[in-house]
């Protein structure tokens, strides 16, 4: 079978940057199962997994416009300390914030006084992403699936 809008994908992949560096891998993990065709992967690696079949391999690098975008200034914002999930603030650290439009992980850049500067980007935002990626399933999701617009099962969402 072969990938498509409305199948479900288990994929085994390996993200590294520019560098090298492995930043993300199901290696040692589970593979990634997701719903195709409802942009859960970054936009470059979904498109390249279009009409790839089982037992697959193939190697990508996606351009941050396919992936987590460009670095956005609109993203920086102060914020007091008190609102944030930690009493140790200090620079670097990361939060999980809920946020309109879901979870964002807030960057500290600085401190200052009372108020902490947050950066919202992605942490991959304006880095080019190289894939190493193997399609090991495909099969057609369920009609449940497809309404609810995720995988369910073992190993999507329980509920
Ligand atoms: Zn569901």
């Amino acid at each position: 079978m072969q990938v498509a809008a409305q199948k479900v994908v288990t994929l085994e992949y390996t993200l590294k940057d520019d560098q090298g560096e492995i930043l993300d891998s199901s290696e040692g993990a589970k593979p990634l199962v997701y719903l195709h065709g409802q942009g859960s992967l970054v936009a470059g690696l979904e498109k390249a997994l279009d009409n790839k079949g089982e037992g697959d391999s193939f190697e990508i690098t996606v351009p941050p416009e396919d992936a987590y975008g460009t670095h956005n200034p609109a993203l920086i914002q102060r914020m007091q300390m008190r609102r944030l999930p930690d009493k140790n603030v200090q620079v670097g650290m990361r939060f999980r914030v809920q946020m309109e439009g879901g979870a964002r992980f807030l960057l500290v850049t600085a401190i200052q006084g009372d108020y902490a500067t947050v950066d919202a980007n992605h942490p991959l935002v304006g880095m080019t992403l190289h894939f190493s990626v193997k399609v090991v399933a495909v099969r057609d999701a369920t009609a449940e699936e497809l309404a609810h617009g995720h995988v369910h099962g073992a190993d999507g969402h329980a509920h």
